[in-house]
């Protein structure tokens, strides 16, 4: 069986946030599996993975936007180092940016990404089995195989539509249609439409084969509340699935990680911890003889991210500075702002400002615990990470991470709180505070949640056993 992944994201090419994670690692465990050919196709990006490696042209060609022709290139990594084929597609002026996201015509890059993979895809006559698209950006790809006669060589390849979030649908105006390739029959334009936009997360879920979110917790959250297309996914019920996230635990392994000044397994996790604790302290000017709470993430509503500056003031203070607080992220600027000044009045505060690979797996490390105040939660993989690494998460009760993290109180792993608020973030690291102290059932969990398998193997089998129930 051959898969195509379709994805804006893919580790360590580009990521942003767990969509790369998760198109870096799910099709590396798939080709594990006997019979199955995974691969990934992407925009190609002006960044450092695709300058400092070997690639190859297969295949030259053209498409058309808004009569606009644009030249297309396809670019296949030489090794396979990564654990599957990658390739990028290329496309002067659209798809040669730096990033993956941001740029006032994302929907035109989009739309060209999909329009330029389906055209290679067909022109070459390529084996495919399966096409699996990520997300809005390329959740057209159910309806264009169907009802463009360019790709007709496609129509009928299942197609799996995942939702990493939901939050994000690409809505479009409809002038956008001339930048499509050619519909068949404009009376099955419909498909595209929700709320008099083209919307291709509803297009995706109307015309995928079968869809899912990347956790149970979150698919049940969608039937209620999904930013308008909750009718739409009641509707279309019957092919829906919850499919939870891995982790890629050859990559993130503490006992090989290259980022970590020293590695450590479950027999030496406390001195391994308190040893990569103490550099993280000495790097940011804390105390490492505190413990240590870490947040690592997007700024964004989803996160919880504005919930954090009355975090900090708030635990600081009630607790008379008996703790150390770090942060590494990037997003609303406001708020990057706030935490700048946050760091100046507090000593026990600490601020990673940007994307840094390297310091988040030093943070997940470090930290005693793991702080996920998220109003959304498709799936979460900090969590997962932070457990992997003996580090305990306090994590808001929704999505993903009810599916992950029970709390203590119930036999579970963390902490749990029920309402999005600082209030209740600060109630439960108080309550992490008082475990902190009671030193054997600290260790004791520090133990068995480096023992939890959260690894692809599961995930990548569910993910085949449905392609093939289509
Ligand atoms: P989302 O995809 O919604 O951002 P996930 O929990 O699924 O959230 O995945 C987040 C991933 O992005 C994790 O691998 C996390 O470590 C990483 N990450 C988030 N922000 C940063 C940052 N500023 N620097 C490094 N890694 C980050």
């Amino acid at each position: 069986m051959v898969i195509y992944h379709l994805s804006m994201e893919c580790f360590p090419v580009a990521k942003v946030g767990g969509l790369g994670d998760v198109v870096g690692a799910l099709p590396k465990y798939q080709n594990k599996i006997p019979g199955i050919q995974a691969r990934v196709v992407m925009p190609w990006y002006n960044r450092e993975y695709v300058r400092s490696h070997e690639f190859e042209s297969v295949f030259e060609g053209w498409i058309h936007q808004n009569q606009t022709p644009y030249a297309v290139e396809v670019l296949k990594q030489k090794d396979s180092t990564l654990g599957f084929e990658l390739y990028l597609v290329r496309i002067p002026g659209l798809l040669d940016r730096e990033n993956p996201y941001g740029y006032w015509d994302e929907s035109q890059q989009y739309l060209a990404f999909q329009h330029a993979a389906l055209h290679w895809l067909s022109a070459m006559s390529r084996k495919v089995d399966v096409l699996h698209c990520h997300d809005s950006h390329t959740g057209l790809v159910p309806f264009l195989i169907e009802h463009c006669p360019e790709f007709e060589p496609l129509r009928g390849v299942r197609t799996i539509g995942t939702i990493h979030n939901g939050e994000y649908q690409g809505q479009m105006h409809w002038e956008m249609l001339s930048y499509f390739p050619p519909v068949r029959d404009r009376a099955h334009l419909g498909l595209l439409d929700w709320d008099g936009k083209i919307n291709p997360l509803a297009a995706m879920i109307k015309c995928a084969h079968a869809f899912n979110a990347v956790s149970m917790g979150y698919m049940e959250e969608l039937l209620v509340d999904f930013k308008g297309l909750e009718c739409l996914i009641q509707m279309e019920r019957a092919k829906a699935y919850g499919i939870i996230n891995g982790i890629d635990t050859e990559i993130w392994d503490p006992q090989t990680d290259s980022h970590l000044p020293y590695h450590y397994k479950k027999s030496t996790a406390l001195e391994g911890k308190a040893k990569n604790k103490a550099i993280v302290c000495e790097a940011f000017g804390l105390n490492p003889d505190l413990p240590l709470f870490g947040f690592i993430g997007r700024f964004a509503g989803e996160k919880g991210a504005d919930f954090l500056p009355a975090i900090i003031v708030e635990s600081i203070v009630r607790t008379y500075g008996a703790l150390n607080i770090i942060v590494l992220g990037s997003g609303d600027p406001g708020l990057e702002k706030t935490l700048e000044e946050l760091t100046l009045k507090f000593s026990n505060f600490a601020l990673g400002l940007g994307y840094n690979e390297g310091l988040s797996h030093q943070i997940y490390a470090a930290s005693d615990f793991l702080l996920m105040p998220s109003r959304v939660e498709p799936c979460g993989l900090n969590q997962m990470y932070a457990m992997r690494y003996g580090t305990v998460p306090i994590v808001r009760y929704t999505g993903g991470l009810k599916d992950t993290v029970k709390d203590i109180s119930s036999g579970g792993a963390g902490l749990n709180f029920t309402y999005a608020s600082s209030e209740a973030c600060v109630e439960a690291m108080l309550r992490a505070l008082s475990l902190y102290q009671q030193v054997p059932t600290m260790k004791a969990l520090v133990h068995s949640n480096m023992d939890f398998d959260f690894s692809w193997e599961r995930s990548a089998k569910n993910y085949v056993t449905l392609y093939e129930s289509y």
